[in-house]
């Protein structure tokens, strides 16, 4: 069994790969997406400070170096909206 350890891309904390959201820059294609893919990726923690950080600054665009479309941010903002219980419901509950 091997730990894999990754850096946020916004605050910098190292932890353990599953405790991340990864972004990908997949290959060949460029797009990026969420999770899943082979490609170029990128780390950052679940959490309003790091998200907000990396789409103000372009955090996740220069480290992918690709452009990250605006709907990744709303998926992640979304899921941020998801895990957290003190935030307002504007995603409904399913
Ligand atoms: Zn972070």
């Amino acid at each position: 069994m091997k730990t894999n350890y990754r850096r946020c891309i916004s605050c910098r904390k190292i932890g353990l790969k599953q405790e991340f959201w990864r972004i990908v820059r997949v290959f060949p294609s460029g797009q990026v997406q969420l999770n899943e893919g082979m490609g170029r990726s990128a780390y950052i923690c679940p959490q309003t400070e790091c998200l907000s950080a990396a789409q103000k600054k372009n955090r996740l665009g220069r480290s992918l170096h690709a452009s990250v479309p605006e709907t990744l941010y709303q998926v992640l903002w979304q899921r941020l909206a998801q895990s957290n219980p003190h935030s307002s419901n504007l995603t409904g509950t399913t």
